[in-house]
């Protein structure tokens, strides 16, 4: 396995108390797999990739419990120096907002060079070649003439290019994008992702793409994993999901996504809003917005039950939801 994330427990100590971010999530990855994970802000969906990538690693935030394994080794219990070279080499992240990722005083071409002057001793003559090179990969028109352009000089679409030509740059065996698609408009957005389930495919690196939106995974993703409150609510292949969800809050999702053939029609949206992290609900988390909860949902926490291979739901009354789902 490429990663794999063990019961990961992450905290954030706040001045009121403490954020309980991360609350056991385990998921892998494998290499020329894609794994979308998926959840409302605040579900601690970016919070474990941060922990994976070793961005979260200074307060407030504080890993509690759980193992983070790359190729087989834990990356929290590895030493220092091994680790960084690891995450800088192997791994790479692709961020919402690539206008303040990028440097706006560099060129393009100088940022892309840099990584390869930086990490490979490339002289700038060669290292401006490859960023060329990568600029075509990436489908960046007249890439020889907009290597030294700025980012600003670019549309969002063609920045969050950029972003995954810099990713792709010392070419990892993990990339993890955090929503890299939502700043853009939707047909852009669409591009921009089958650009990087190509490339993913090409190079058969392990992928996982975080999202709050169900529609744009449908096509890219293998698995998906359902997050609520810093847990994973559902586990499954992705066609399991779209057939039939085998939790309530999955069903929310799948209903809120807009449809092309239901314009006009108003869309469903789960009630209530995500939990305060410092106050999660006892029982199952989301049963106050939950439309199927009965009293034991306040008393107990649902376990991930086994619906069937590869597949799983943290929910008390799963079969009678994938029933719903199948009538
Ligand atoms: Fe809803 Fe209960 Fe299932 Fe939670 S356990 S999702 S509250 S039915
Ligand atoms: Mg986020």
């Amino acid at each position: 396995m490429l990663l794999e994330v063990r019961d990961l427990q992450v905290q954030f100590r706040m001045r009121e108390g403490i954020s309980r971010a991360v609350n056991g999530v385990s998921y892998a990855v494998d290499k020329g797999e894609t794994l979308a994970v998926l959840g409302e802000s605040g579900s601690g969906k970016s919070v474990t990739a941060q922990a994976v990538m070793g961005i979260l690693d200074s307060p407030p935030g504080r890993i509690t419990g759980g193992e983070i394994l790359f190729q087989g080794e834990n990356l929290l219990t590895m030493p220092e120096k091994k680790r960084r070279t690891v995450r800088g080499a192997q791994m790479a992240m692709i961020f919402q907002d690539a206008l303040s990722s990028l440097n706006p005083v560099l060129s393009v071409g100088d940022q892309l060079g840099e990584m390869f002057v930086v990490h490979r001793g490339m002289s700038k003559k060669d290292a401006r070649a490859r960023a060329v090179e990568l600029m075509d990969r990436v489908r960046i028109p007249a890439a020889k003439e907009r290597v030294r352009q700025y980012p600003h000089q670019f549309s969002g679409g063609m920045r969050q290019r950029i972003m995954i030509a810099m990713a792709l740059a010392l070419e990892p065996a993990l990339i993890i994008a955090d929503e890299p698609t939502t700043a853009l408009d939707v047909t852009v957005q669409a591009q921009v992702m089958e650009l990087l389930a190509e490339l993913q495919r090409e190079l058969r690196m392990g992928l996982i793409l975080i999202t709050h939106d169900l529609g744009v995974v449908a096509d890219v993703a293998d698995r998906i994993a359902v997050m609520y409150a810093g847990r994973i609510v559902e586990s499954a292949p992705v066609h399991d999901i779209y057939r039939a969800p085998a939790h309530p809050y999955t069903k929310g999702l799948l209903e809120s996504i807009p449809r092309l053939d239901q314009k006009g029609q108003e869309l469903y949206a789960i009630k209530g809003l995500p939990p305060n992290l410092m106050h999660i609900p006892p029982g199952c988390a989301f049963h106050p917005r939950c439309p199927r909860a009965q009293e034991v949902c306040v008393r107990e926490e649902p376990p991930l039950h086994r619906v069937s291979a590869g597949r799983g739901s943290a929910c008390h009354f799963w079969k009678e939801t994938l029933d719903d789902a199948a009538r």
